[in-house]
């Protein structure tokens, strides 16, 4: 049978590529290092450490054909051929958080160095302010590295800095907090719905789970699992659901929807502890165990809407090559033209209609969308108040991001989460 790889699939949503070679790293972890071929680029990529029996076992080797539906692209070649971007997150013993950015040769420097779990002393970086877009940490500001910049690994690790730190919110409070906002829960969950497949256009499955949290606060929230999370921690949850132990989850980074009552659901940055060895898992338990299991509780989420409603619509797939158009800005009467305006010779916008030309045109959504509702797959287009509200930011700004800045790192991770949303039709 002839293999196609899927040309450009660097920048693809789920691309399907070739293990040229793997490469065991890590000292005190193992760890593996594929080199990935899409028959165009090459791309280093290094495995989460709990898909290393993938490898062990021979499933994948050098040679496999293999499909990427869940990961993080954090060095990426641009169509320039330049432009990588490498970040970090770090956290200190004082409770505070702070995110590490490097570009281009820089990244080159550092990325090979930073190993999750490790103390590292950064010397002579630069901050500037946070790009809130992207970055949820609880800062201000962000550290950027640059040639002149020292990260030093401290062997002797400070055991009172945090493996990881949550700042956990009452599912109360998420029923006020703002959408598209990312939270972080722990809950214990006291039901689990089977993973549920959901088609893409090219044939390609993501899976879909939904869970229920519910917290001392007296209210309950769905949490919706998307792609690795349904089949990797969602079954673990499911078989001790249906054990007869309702286990404690604490959630880090889940993204806050209101299309339907409130919940929160996965992202990719997202990720679970079942049963976590902390104070507030703890107090959890013993509050559940000791009543808190029979106090009836109010959810957040679909009031009276079942799972699954057909006006619950989830977004399978975008087309992204023409998502928006450079519409023409000025005012016929009490309308704006709106017209497809092109360059003229002299870098302005001309408009055919108005016959007229000028500095700055409008961006305007034209966003052709593939949902998966009760009848099966079919097509819609959004214009600009509803593509705004899909993708979360203005047309202008994604139109910036892929055609002036040439920022594909941020540009699919923008179109990757929009995947991830729910679109209700009203
Ligand atoms: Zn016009």
């Amino acid at each position: 049978m002839p293999i196609n790889l899927t040309a450009n699939a660097i920048s693809a949503i789920n691309p399907v590529v070739q293990v040229l070679d793997i490469k065991l790293i890590g000292t005190t972890q193992e760890r593996y290092r594929l080199t990935l071929s899409d028959s165009e680029s090459t791309q280093q990529a290094m495995l989460a450490t709990q898909l290393n029996d993938r490898v062990k076992t021979g499933r994948v080797r050098k040679t496999s054909v293999i499909r990427l539906i869940e990961y993080i692209c954090s060095t990426v070649q641009n169509r320039k051929g330049d432009g990588k971007v490498f970040s970090f997150d770090l956290l200190d013993s004082g409770g505070g958080e702070i995110r590490v950015t490097c570009f281009n040769a820089v990244v080159d420097r550092f990325c090979d160095k930073i190993e999750a779990g490790k103390v590292y002393m950064i010397s002579k970086g630069i901050l500037k302010p946070a790009q809130k877009n992207f970055n949820h940490l609880k800062n201000e500001w962000e550290i950027f590295l640059e040639t002149t910049s020292n990260v030093h690994l401290c062997p002797d690790e400070d055991a009172s800095i945090p493996k990881q730190q949550f700042s956990f919110r009452p599912i109360s409070e998420v029923e006020s907090a703002e959408n598209n906002s990312i939270t972080d829960v722990i809950g214990i969950v006291t039901a689990v719905n089977p993973s549920v497949p959901i088609l893409r256009k090219n044939g390609m499955e993501t899976q879909r789970r939904i869970l229920n949290l519910k917290d001392q606060s007296g209210r309950n929230a769905e949490l919706t699992l998307w792609g690795d999370f349904c089949n990797r921690e969602g079954q673990k949850l499911q078989e001790l659901e249906e054990a007869g132990f309702s286990p404690v989850l604490a959630v880090k980074a889940a993204k806050v929807s209101d299309f339907t009552g409130k919940s929160i659901g996965t992202i990719s940055s997202t990720q679970l502890f079942i049963n976590p060895d902390s104070a507030e898992a703890q107090t959890l338990r013993e509050w559940f165990d000791q009543g808190g299991k029979d106090i009836a509780s109010q959810s957040i989420s679909r009031d009276n809407m079942p799972v699954g409603s057909k006006n619950e619509i989830p977004i399978t797939f975008i087309k992204i090559d023409t998502f928006c158009y450079t519409a023409c800005p000025l005012m016929i009467g009490d309308r704006q033209c709106n017209k497809k305006v092109t360059r003229s010779g002299n870098s302005r916008w001309q408009c055919d209609r108005c016959n007229q030309e000028f500095e700055e045109c409008d961006y305007r959504y034209l966003l052709q969308a593939q949902i998966q509702d009760y009848t099966g797959l079919t097509w819609m287009t959004s214009f600009q108040e509803s593509g705004e509200e899909i993708l979360g930011c203005p047309a202008k700004e994604l139109y910036m991001m892929k055609y002036e800045e040439a920022d594909d790192t941020r540009f699919s991770e923008i179109i990757r989460n929009s995947l991830q949303t729910i679109y209700v039709q009203a």
